[in-house]
């Protein structure tokens, strides 16, 4: 295929309004699936976890898990929903290999939650009020592998396998009303909308929120139109975009790729875009029309969901901190310049970096592991795998070199073996003796030793030239293999110089 021609991103700005809107799917952490007593677990054997229910045999009859829909409402009253006294589950007709029944259970015109919002801060500080249209029930269906192919898609697969332990896992889907004027910012309204949203299902406890495992999925509906314009340009979805980059990166794209199209005189096609994460571009998926007709019609086989108002105001006390309360709290307790903090948020270290402090770091030390060395570390893995690190350690780590018993180097040669798997910080420095000499008498006779082969740096510091201690400073630090604190060299060696 051709690679699609895109118009410059400023140049697309000046000549097209963005509108975007957000459908991102969320799958709860209940212990068993949706409508059936299948555990609902991450990474066991394929199909394994199935039952009549799930994978549709005949006669078999669905119930609805309890949990999921308490966790569903507090989802939308986390972002300040109206909840539906009485919703229907709906059928959503359609045929696919990962979807035993033939059609999903979902809800349709009574989703549990509707009519919210939610305030989204980007990256340079502006604040967005993202409007919600709904939030409705919905299960999951199973996972397809395709095997064979180079890229692991279907073209070009010989054969695929299919895994039902999915099926039926509870989701939610949280649809935004169409987002107008962000202008620029779009691309980074969109992960910073999705981000919100995790740390919210985070907060509330619901959901695992773990992108790379799928637990949270962004659909991307992206639509340009000329500036002035009252009618709303057709739209392209990007599917199941699974982390916050890749949602500003595909965002970026689509407008890009509009934007030449429509300048060139040429027309939008409504359809599914598919983001290719390796080369950064979207590529047709299949049409899709508004009329897309699944045949909805009300599930006969369960009881409308009915949630009193004893309940309802029961989950609504039981709300943990909004996410942007939190923020404004933290920022307060650990006194950061506020690029600082906007650098953890966008780095999505707030939760690291609270744990930490928790564990007894000061905040500064918290951050400056996290945002620095760690960093460092996730990125060359480019984030695949997750850190072998606890908060909890990373606070040693800090306590360790605040007691003055490694220094820096030696710190970051000791997380080097905690992420190895060797154990706790102190372990670590207790099995390979890598503690700072603390013994100043070792450290005078390195010092005298390397002044020996320094003549003139004595007569140096005599006269206030302190650059010429560095030197010294220097030679001791390797011939203590860097176990030496600096510092205290550095003090030594001026009582020596001077006495
Ligand atoms: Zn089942």
């Amino acid at each position: 295929m051709a690679k699609a021609e895109l118009m410059n991103y400023e140049k697309a700005l000046e000549q097209f309004e963005v509108v975007i809107g957000l459908e991102v799917h969320v799958e709860l952490n209940t212990k068993t699936k949706m409508f059936c007593g299948c555990k609902n677990e991450f990474g066991n054997e394929p199909n394994t976890n199935v039952c009549p229910i799930c994978i549709a045999l005949p006669g078999a009859l669905p119930a609805v898990n309890k949990t999921a829909v308490e966790s569903s409402i507090k989802i939308g009253l986390a972002l300040g929903c109206d909840i539906q006294p009485t919703g229907r589950f709906a059928r959503k007709n359609y045929f696919y290999p990962d979807l035993a029944k033939n059609f999903q259970t979902s809800q349709y015109d009574e989703p549990i939650a509707f009519n919210g919002s939610l305030d989204v801060e980007v990256p340079s500080g502006a604040v967005h009020n993202v409007l919600i249209e709904r939030a409705h029930m919905e299960e999951d269906a199973g996972k397809l592998t395709h095997i064979g192919g180079a890229t692991g898609r279907i073209q070009g697969a010989e054969y695929s396998l299919v895994d039902y332990n999915r099926a039926g896992v509870p989701l939610v889907e949280i649809v935004t009303k169409p987002i107008f004027g962000a202008g620029a910012e779009a691309p980074e309204l969109a992960a910073a909308y999705v981000r919100s949203i995790r740390e919210i299902v985070k907060a509330l406890g619901v959901s695992d929120a773990r992108m790379e495992r799928g637990n949270v999925r962004c659909d991307a509906n992206v639509s340009l139109r000329l500036h002035g314009a009252e009618k709303l340009g057709t739209r392209t979805e990007t599917k199941n975009v699974n982390s916050l980059r890749s949602i500003e990166r595909a965002v970026r794209y689509e407008i890009q790729r509009q934007a030449h199209i429509l300048a060139s005189g040429g027309t939008i096609t409504q359809e599914t875009r598919h983001w290719h994460e390796d080369k950064g571009t979207t590529s047709a998926g299949r049409p899709k029309s508004d009329a897309d007709d699944y045949r909805y019609f009300p599930e006969p086989d369960l009881v409308p969901v009915q949630p009193s108002k004893e309940l309802i105001e029961s989950l609504r006390a039981s709300l943990p901190e909004k996410p942007a309360d939190r923020r404004k709290r933290l920022a307060g307790e650990w006194n950061f310049s506020e690029l600082e903090f906007r650098d953890v948020v966008n780095a999505d270290l707030l939760d690291q970096i609270e744990e930490t402090v928790a564990s007894g770091a000061k905040p500064q030390a918290a951050r400056k592991w996290w945002m620095g060395e760690l960093a460092r570390i996730a990125n060359e893995t480019e984030g695949e795998a997750e850190l072998n690190i606890t908060p909890a350690q990373v606070a040693e780590l800090a306590k360790l070199i605040e007691d003055g018993k490694i220094n820096d180097r030696l710190a970051r040669e000791v997380l080097g073996y905690v992420l190895a798997g060797e154990g706790s910080p102190a372990e670590i420095v207790a099995a390979r003796g890598l503690e700072v000499v603390s013994d100043d008498g070792a450290l005078i006779a390195a010092i005298e030793a390397a002044l020996a082969n320094a003549p003139d740096v004595v007569p140096a510091i005599k006269e206030g030239r302190m650059q010429a201690a560095g030197q010294v400073i220097g030679a001791v630090m390797k011939a203590m293999a860097g176990s030496a604190d600096a510092a205290r060299v550095r003090e030594l060696l001026i009582e020596i110089a001077n006495k």
